[in-house]
């Protein structure tokens, strides 16, 4: 666009590099994600789980990523909350034993091959037959996915602007079986807000072979079985004279060889008759031959299977998600369009009640105190408006700031003790005792009731202005 000559590309670190301790001379990196800490934990959980998989952990936290240009609020930042579930399989299993319960749910996916045709057009189907045809990898995915999406119409998602779009084969890490994006629409155009992917073993046969620690399960088999396999023998007593300080670490290498590094060495024995070797901190080739070594294949009866679990991985960042409910629940009434409201779910609404006392008339202020410690003990957040502006100012003042609930106190409720309550979308009102309406808030905001049912047995209230 500017036609100015393009440099040519060069390497970028998106970690945060930082300098540890006193003198400064350790060099650190931030965490670009929270998982690794639960990898590195791994033979814990697994311990706390009574040694069998399938299980799951859950961290959240800061994640910091050196991002080029940050940019639309809260959507592309350097630094951010994330959470993540690592939740642990069998590679030969991945089914899940829940999966019955969330198969009729239908999504709209943009698989690859939709993708690669240059559509956007999504395929809506059921999650159950999307793992049936293979488009989902497997079932331990398609339950994740499916309570991804859950998880966000709870919390305020608007469900037509939601997708599931899969990682192009370029665009996947390379140690990942399958991806899938929760993408969300926004102003800014469609965001990636939880991403859930099976990362297969590669984590933890990472820090394995790094550290030498097993990160493996340990399942009894039912019936034995025969295994064969490298196994490498090393003459310890010739390693002394000839390593002198560094033995140890030799022997450490040697006897960390995966069976593909095995298999390759012991075909070198046996056509040179010696292995040629790199360690770590040991300068230039090493070489051994089969006086101090020996690579065979055995074959032995186990009555173990030890595996490598693979991890299904949904990773949640909070603030897309919390920017992207904003977008979704903001609107205007078409006869009020000078003011908006925010149409937050009560479960995550920040103040459930409004509490208006009509007036500040004294007869009122009894039953605005006695419904304030009724909220206050059943522990449901709420704020008191009674300043002097009309009832309908107050309550468009706290529609724009997501308030689900009104409670109104007039003169009728210090005769009978009856209050109002309002709904903030459809600005529907009921009346009837503070204790009625008290438990219709608590079963609408947390037990999942819909406004219909909480408040069928209550009267409905016409109001005579708004
Ligand atoms: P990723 O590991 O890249 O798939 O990121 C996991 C999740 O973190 C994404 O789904 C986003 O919701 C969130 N995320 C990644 N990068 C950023 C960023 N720069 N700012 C805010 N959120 C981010």
């Amino acid at each position: 666009v500017t036609g100015d000559t393009l440099e040519p590309p060069r390497a970028f670190n998106l970690m945060f590099e930082t300098a540890i301790g006193p003198s400064g001379q350790i060099k650190g990196y931030l965490r670009p994600e929270t998982a690794q800490g639960q990898f590195l934990n791994f033979n814990k959980l697994l311990e706390f789980n009574n040694s069998k998989t399938p299980f799951a952990s859950a961290s959240i936290g800061k994640s910091f990523r050196n991002e080029i240009s940050p940019r639309s609020g809260l959507l592309r930042v350097r630094e951010f909350l994330m959470a993540e579930i690592e939740h642990f399989v069998d590679p030969e299993n991945k089914s899940h034993p829940r999966f019955e319960e969330i198969k009729q749910i239908k999504l709209r996916f943009l698989p690859r091959e939709v993708q690669q045709a240059g559509s956007t057009e999504p395929v809506e189907t059921t999650i159950g037959e999307a793992v049936e045809s293979k488009m989902v990898d497997n079932q331990t995915l398609g339950y994740f996915i499916a309570r991804i999406y859950q998880f966000l119409i709870k919390i305020g998602v608007d469900p037509t602007k939601l997708r599931f779009r899969q990682h192009m084969a370029n665009e996947m890490a390379h140690y990942a079986a399958d991806c899938w994006d929760a993408e969300l629409k926004t102003s800014y155009g469609w965001i990636e807000c939880v991403g859930c992917a099976d990362r297969s073993a590669y984590d933890l046969t990472v820090h394995a072979n790094k550290t030498k620690e097993k990160l493996v399960v340990r399942q009894k088999l039912d019936e034995p079985i025969q295994v064969t396999k490298w196994e490498i023998e090393l003459t310890k007593k010739l390693f002394g004279p000839k390593f002198r300080k560094d033995a140890p670490k030799v022997e450490a290498y040697l006897l960390g060889l995966s069976q593909d590094e095995l298999a390759a060495d012991a075909e070198q024995l046996k056509n040179n008759g010696k292995i040629v070797f790199q360690v770590e901190g040991i300068e230039g080739d090493l070489e051994l031959d089969d006086k101090f070594v020996s690579i065979e294949q055995k074959t032995r009866t186990e009555h173990v299977r030890e595996f490598v679990p693979n991890v299904i991985e949904p990773s949640f960042g909070i603030g897309r998600i919390i920017y992207s409910i904003f977008e979704h629940s903001f609107w205007s009434r078409p006869e009020d369009t000078a003011r908006a409201v925010l149409s937050f779910p009560p479960l995550v609404a920040p103040t459930k009640v409004l509490l208006v006392p009509l007036s500040n008339h004294p007869d009122l202020a009894p039953v605005t105190n006695e419904v304030s410690k009724i909220l206050r003990k059943e522990q449901i957040p709420f704020k008191v408006d009674d300043s002097g502006v009309s009832i309908g100012k107050r309550y468009a003042r706290n529609d724009e700031l997501g308030t689900p609930f009104g409670i109104t106190i007039d003169f009728d409720s210090s005769k009978d003790g009856s209050v109002t309550l309002r709904e903030r979308d459809s600005t529907k009102q009921v009346r009837g005792s503070v204790a009625d309406i008290i438990a219709a808030v608590r079963d609408i905001t947390y037990n999942g009731v819909s406004w219909e049912e909480g408040t069928k047995n209550l009267e409905a209230f016409v109001t005579q202005s708004e």
